[in-house]
């Protein structure tokens, strides 16, 4: 089999993946939502060196380690904000998932677990960008070039019934697998 995607409902910090995506800001210095909970579980040696990557763009991802986490990197990239969906968010989006992808490639990642990037503070609508992240999921499986498990980390029921049905929906390769996980710890 060529790879697995499993979706759960939980707490991303809990995963002990190769490799968790951190849904950052550009200054890559610690906010709300997924990226307060990372850097709150990895302590204050992810917070260091965040402070000395020089930011991160739109549509692109950088890595660290992942310190306290169970992971053993983080991979911080930057979402779009939502503004109607005129204004290039679905391409960079793509993006995101597209670089998180190829510095999981660089790095040897073979697990990676990826929260539902841009879909909280920064609003970009739940089912538009389940697509995306399952068209993403589908090309690099389908590429085979080194990730062959993708964590789809879901904040709630809703977001997580959405995932599967997406998933199920686009990712239609007879060697993936997509399954749906028990929920982990619920996170606070
Ligand atoms: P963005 O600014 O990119 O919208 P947010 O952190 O506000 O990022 O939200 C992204 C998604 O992550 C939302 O769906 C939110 O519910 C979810 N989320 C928040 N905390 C966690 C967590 N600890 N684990 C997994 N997902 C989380």
């Amino acid at each position: 089999m060529r790879g697995r995607i499993d979706v759960l409902q939980g707490d991303i910090t809990t995963l002990a993946v190769d490799a968790i995506v951190n849904a950052a800001n550009s200054t890559l210095l610690g906010g709300g939502g997924v990226d307060g909970a990372i850097h709150r579980a990895a302590g204050p040696r992810l917070r260091e060196k965040c402070g000395r990557l020089g930011g991160c763009s739109t549509g692109d991802a950088k890595l660290t380690g992942g310190y306290d986490l169970p992971a053993r990197f983080v991979i911080h990239t930057v979402g779009p904000v939502w503004q109607g969906g005129q204004r290039g968010e679905a391409e960079a989006l793509a993006s995101c998932y597209r670089r998180c992808f190829a510095l999981a490639v660089e790095h040897e990642v073979l697990s990676i677990a990826f929260p539902a990037i841009s879909t909280g503070a920064y609003g970009y609508p739940l089912e538009k960008a389940t697509r995306i992240a399952a068209l993403e999921a589908r090309t690099h499986l389908e590429h085979g070039s080194g990730v062959n498990r993708i964590v789809f980390a879901c904040f709630s029921e809703e977001a997580k019934d959405l995932y599967v049905t997406t998933l199920e929906d686009i990712v239609n390769l007879d060697d993936v697998a997509v399954q749906s996980l028990g929920t982990s710890r619920s996170p606070e």
